[in-house]
C-alpha cells in the first residue's frame, strides 16, 4: 500500500516510510491511496470471528506485504490483551468501553500497535535510532509511554501542557523512566503540538529520526478502526441500525471510525461530540473552517482548537459538505451541561460516566431524535479513574483504584520544564 500526502506536494511511500516520518516533508498528513471494501462474508460471519482475526482482515491491506502476515498477527495479539464490551447504559443506547487497557485509555490500542510496528522495522538497525515525539493533552502520552516502553531502538520524548492534565495521567507518562522522556511545557496543547510539528520539519533535528506517535501518524489513528468492528460484532444480533458518538478532539477515532465504513462496516451515522473546542460543529453549521486557540476544559483530552485529523475526513467526502453531512453531525457541550449529564446518567441509570464519554453520550442522545429505529454507542474513551478529580465530586462518589493505576501512584515524577521550542531543541540534542 502506498500513502500519499493530503499537501499533495511530497512524493507517496510506503506504510514502513509513512510509519517512520509520521508527517510527509510538505507537512501533510499521510493518506491510504486506496481503501477496498472487505467482502460481505466477512461481515455475514462476523460474530464468529476472534477479535484478532477481526482486526487482522481490516487492516492487513494498509500494511501490505511489509510486515510478514505471521508478525503482523502478532503485533495485533500483543495490541488487543483487553476486552472491549458494549455496556448496555439505558433503552437503546450503548456505551463502548474502549478502557480496559493497560493505561485504562483508548489509545493504548494505537500506542501498542504502533510501537510493534516501529519495533519490527527497527529490529535489523543497529545504531540508528527514532525518536518518537509526541504532544499530550491527556491521554495520549501515558498510552504512549506505556506502549513503547522497552522497544528496541527508540526513544520517547513526550511534551505535555503544565498544570493541564490530571495527576494520574501526569505520573503515568512521568514515572516509567528507561526510553521514555517527559518535557512539561509551559503553555496549552496546542504549544505542544505546534512545537512538535516544528520539531518535524526541522533539517537541524534530522539526525533524531523523529515520527509521531499522535493520530497524525497512520500506525497509531488506522488500529483505532478495530473497536467500531468489535462494537458491531456484539450488537450485530440485534439487526438495527447503528449511530456511533465519538468524543473528539483531534478526531482520529471518529476518522478511523469512517474508513471502517469505508470498508463496508453498517455504520448508519457518526457524532462528533466535543467540549467548547468546537471548530468542527462551527464548520458544520456555517461551512467555513475557522480554527481558534484550545480553551481548558474538565474534558482535557479534548481541548485541542484546530483538529489535526479533520482533513482526512473531508478527504474521505471529496471536500464535499452536503454529501459529509448525510453520514456526519457534530455538536458541541459546555463543562456545566456535561457535569448535569455525569450526574443524570449516575442517578438514572447507575453509570458511571467520566467528562469525555458524557460529552459522547449528549451528542448521540441528540442525533437520536433523528434515528428513531437506531441503536446508538458513544465510545468511553477513558475510565472514570483517570479524571477522578472531576467524577468523584460530581457524583459524590469515591472511585475504587484499578491495578493499573495503583502501580503508578507512588512512582516519582521525572520532568524537564520548558517554555520553548529552542529549549526543545536544546533537550533533544
Ligand atoms: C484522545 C482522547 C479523546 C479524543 O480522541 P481523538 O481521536 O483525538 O478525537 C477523547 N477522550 C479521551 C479520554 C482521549 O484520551
Amino acid at each position: 500500500m502506498k500513502y500519499y500526502s493530503l499537501n499533495h506536494n511530497a512524493p507517496k511511500v510506503s506504510f514502513q516510510e509513512a510509519v517512520i516520518q509520521g508527517l510527509a516533508t510538505d507537512k501533510g498528513l499521510y493518506f491510504p491511496e486506496s481503501i477496498t471494501p472487505l467482502k460481505a462474508d466477512f461481515f455475514e460471519n462476523i460474530e464468529n470471528l476472534s477479535n484478532e482475526e477481526i482486526a487482522f482482515a481490516a487492516i492487513q491491506q494498509f500494511v501490505g506485504d511489509e510486515i510478514p502476515a505471521e508478525t503482523l498477527k502478532q503485533i495485533i495479539a500483543e495490541t488487543l490483551c483487553f476486552d472491549f464490551p458494549t455496556v448496555p447504559v439505558e433503552k437503546d443506547i450503548y456505551a463502548l468501553e474502549l478502557y480496559h487497557g493497560p493505561t485504562m485509555a483508548f489509545k493504548d490500542v494505537g500506542a501498542r500497535f504502533m510501537s510493534r510496528c516501529l519495533g519490527y522495522f527497527n529490529k535489523d538497525k543497529k545504531d540508528n535510532k527514532n525518536t518518537v515525539l509526541v504532544a499530550t493533552s491527556g491521554d495520549t502520552g501515558g498510552a504512549v509511554a506505556s506502549g513503547f516502553l522497552g522497544v528496541q531502538g527508540v526513544e520517547v520524548v513526550i511534551l505535555y501542557p503544565s498544570g493541564k492534565v490530571s495527576d494520574i495521567q501526569e505520573r503515568q507518562l512521568t514515572t516509567l523512566g528507561q526510553n521514555i522522556k517527559a518535557l512539561e511545557v509551559d503553555g496549552v496543547f496546542d504549544d505542544c503540538q505546534d512545537m512538535v510539528k516544528k520539531a518535524f520539519l526541522d533539517e537541524s533535528l534530522a539526525h533524531h529520526n523523529l515520527t509521531s506517535a499522535n493520530s497524525i501518524n497512520i500506525a497509531r489513528w488506522l488500529p483505532q478502526m478495530f473497536y467500531f468492528f468489535f462494537a458491531y460484532k456484539q450488537l450485530k444480533s440485534q439487526n438495527r441500525p447503528l449511530v456511533f458518538s465519538c468524543p473528539s478532539g483531534n478526531f482520529g477515532n471518529i476518522c478511523a471510525g469512517i474508513i471502517a465504513k469505508k470498508l463496508g462496516l453498517p455504520i448508519e451515522h457518526f457524532v462528533a461530540s466535543t467540549n467548547v473546542n468546537d471548530t468542527v460543529p462551527r464548520f458544520l453549521e456555517k461551512g467555513n473552517y475557522d480554527p481558534k486557540p484550545s480553551k481548558a476544559t474538565i474534558s482535557n483530552a479534548m481541548d485541542v482548537g484546530n483538529p489535526s485529523n479533520f482533513i482526512r475526513i473531508q478527504e474521505m467526502y471529496n471536500n464535499d459538505l452536503e454529501q459529509f453531512k448525510k453520514d456526519f453531525s457534530s455538536f458541541s457541550y459546555t463543562d456545566e451541561e456535561t457535569l448535569e449529564a455525569m450526574q443524570s446518567i449516575y442517578k438514572t441509570d447507575g453509570y458511571i460516566a467520566e467528562p469525555h464519554g458524557a460529552v459522547g453520550y449528549l451528542g448521540l442522545k441528540k442525533e437520536l431524535e433523528n434515528h428513531p429505529t437506531a441503536i446508538g454507542i458513544f465510545l468511553e474513551t477513558a475510565h472514570p479513574i483517570k479524571f477522578l478529580d472531576v467524577v468523584e465530586p460530581a457524583l459524590n462518589i469515591q472511585l475504587p483504584i484499578p491495578t493499573q493505576i495503583e502501580s503508578v501512584l507512588n512512582k516519582e515524577k521525572i520532568s524537564t520544564k520548558i517554555k520553548t521550542y529552542e529549549e526543545l531543541k536544546a533537550f533533544l540534542g
